[in-house]
């Protein structure tokens, strides 16, 4: 602080010197250099607003195909309607038949296992083909329909002012809908694929995929399975409206953030509750959660966030632009302008966030001897388990508890730009939506692909849904809907793709 004020004396020393030789002249300079700086500033923000995002929404523009689109809308409607939250194998099992059903030609031409535990893995072969295969995924189960639903209930599927509600119509029974009313579609006009094509279809995705996607991975890798892509669910086409202007970019995530967890076990004697110790095993347990929250790891902005940042940022509103474009000058508040984004903060750090406790007893005349709480945390590239560990054990050093490392996933490699299918799915999009711009980003949750990575170079989560206000959004929350547009864009989308691979 006295640094500062020495600092501030010398400075005024000076100036009334040199206002003393020059007169005025220093106050006019020093004037408008400052509003030459500002002026710099808000500029480039504002410019940044104007960057080309604008108008380019598949939304805007000329409708997917109706009849198509129609049926697929039907599809999605009734897949709704059979509750596979994961572990539901009846519904699961219901919900492969109902496919099978729906989507004959598919299941005449392609090599179809539908496996016990629900999942589904569907080859379409291509004998000729010198080419390696690719590989597209999604899942057939959901998380559960949850409170607060206000349009229908969650396992209703209606279909309503071209909309289709229910749970899973964005995440994810929309994208298999559309992959195989693609194929179908395909088929039926004599298509033959170039290379061979997988579909695997996971039943347990929104567990882990410990299950289904594991069980696949290593049928595949059995036969000795090497894929030129593999492509996820991830990113999607978003559209977004602000300042009643219209935002939309391809969204492809080239790698995803990795998994792991803690537990914090706090130890204090047990004794009766009318003789309570100054600690209690429930108070320290909570004091370091307070910890944890209110000291999260920093900001760290990776090439790949910086590319996305880069692309978005005319997507942004201005306070955001301000920080984005003149990052040197904001360094030191953008975690304050950004802190209200959660969705944008998951892209600039790691995340550590309490999930559960246990240890606390019914009775209310007993203290516990212990409790512990798991922490999940999302790691950005670069950091690892055993580095956040440690942070935590550093931050709770002084508090009675432990800390260990209970499991962790897979680290995700960030796929290359110059893989040849990332090139060739790019240009799949812009031949039919030339405007789209389409923005490499980082996945902060994690979904099957990790499961296939080791058989693939080019790894890509993205989804050509259409998401926003007015397209599509919900996924895990109340009145998840999904338009039957944004469903007609992504089979019209896999039909291109299917035709071009
Ligand atoms: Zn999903």
């Amino acid at each position: 602080m006295s640094k500062i004020h020495d600092l501030w004396a010398s400075f005024q020393i000076f100036s009334s010197n040199f206002t003393a030789s020059y007169g005025s002249l220093f106050n006019w300079v020093l004037a408008v250099v400052v509003l030459a700086v500002l002026i710099f500033i808000l500029a480039r923000a504002g410019l940044a607003g104007r960057k080309g995002l604008r108008g380019a929404s598949p939304m805007a523009g000329e409708p997917p195909h109706p009849v198509l689109t129609q049926r697929a809308a039907e599809s999605l409607s009734t897949a709704i309607r059979y509750p596979t939250v994961t572990g539901n194998q009846s519904a699961l099992r219901d919900f492969q038949r109902y496919l099978c059903r729906r989507y004959p030609r598919v299941m005449a031409v392609m090599d179809c296992a539908c496996l016990p535990d629900g999942s589904m893995l569907l080859r379409w072969k291509a004998p000729q083909s010198q080419l390696d295969p690719v590989m597209l995924c999604a899942h057939l189960d959901v998380v559960p329909g949850g409170e607060g639903w206000t349009v229908c209930k969650p396992f209703d599927g209606l279909r309503l002012e071209g909309r289709i509600y229910g749970r899973g119509a964005v995440d994810c029974k929309g994208v298999v809908i559309a992959m195989l009313e693609a194929a179908e579609s395909l088929i039926a006009e004599g298509h033959n694929p170039k290379r061979e094509l997988f579909f695997a279809f996971g039943a347990d995705e929104e567990t882990g995929g410990h299950v289904g996607a594991q069980q696949m991975a290593r049928i595949l890798e059995r036969q000795g399975m090497k894929f030129d892509l593999v492509l996820d669910e991830g990113g999607t086409i978003q559209d977004t409206q602000r300042e009643g202007r219209r935002y939309a970019a391809a969204v492809v995530c080239m790698g995803e953030k990795r998994q792991c967890n803690y537990r914090i076990t706090a130890v204090c004697p047990s004794g009766h509750t009318s003789q309570p110790r100054r600690t209690t095993a429930l108070g320290v347990l909570s004091e370091a959660l307070c910890r944890v929250e209110s000291a999260q790891p920093r900001i760290r902005v990776i090439p790949l966030v910086r590319k996305y940042l880069d692309g978005a940022v005319a997507s942004f509103p201005f306070g955001k632009r301000l920080a984005l474009t003149n990052r040197f000058i904001f360094r030191l508040v953008r975690r304050r302008i950004f802190r209200k984004d959660p969705e944008l903060m998951a892209l600039l750090r790691t995340t550590v966030v309490p999930v559960c406790m246990d240890g606390s007893f019914e009775a209310a005349n007993m203290l516990p001897a212990s409790t512990t709480a798991t922490l999940n945390a999302r790691l950005l590239p670069g950091d690892t388990p055993q580095k956040i560990l440690e942070e935590l054990q550093g931050l709770l050093a002084d508090l009675p508890l432990e800390v260990e490392l209970v499991s962790e996933g897979e680290e995700s490699f960030i796929t290359s730009e110059k893989q040849p299918l990332y090139r060739q799915l790019r240009e799949v999009l812009q031949e039919r939506y030339p405007q789209l711009p389409c923005i490499p980003s980082l996945m902060s949750s994690s979904g099957d692909a990790r499961h296939y990575s080791n058989m693939s170079d080019c790894v890509l989560r993205f989804s050509p849904l259409v998401t926003g206000e007015e397209a599509g959004c919900g996924g895990h929350a109340a009145d998840e809907f999904l338009s039957e547009q944004s469903l007609g864009v992504a089979v019209e989308f896999y039909r291109h793709l299917m035709r071009k691979l």
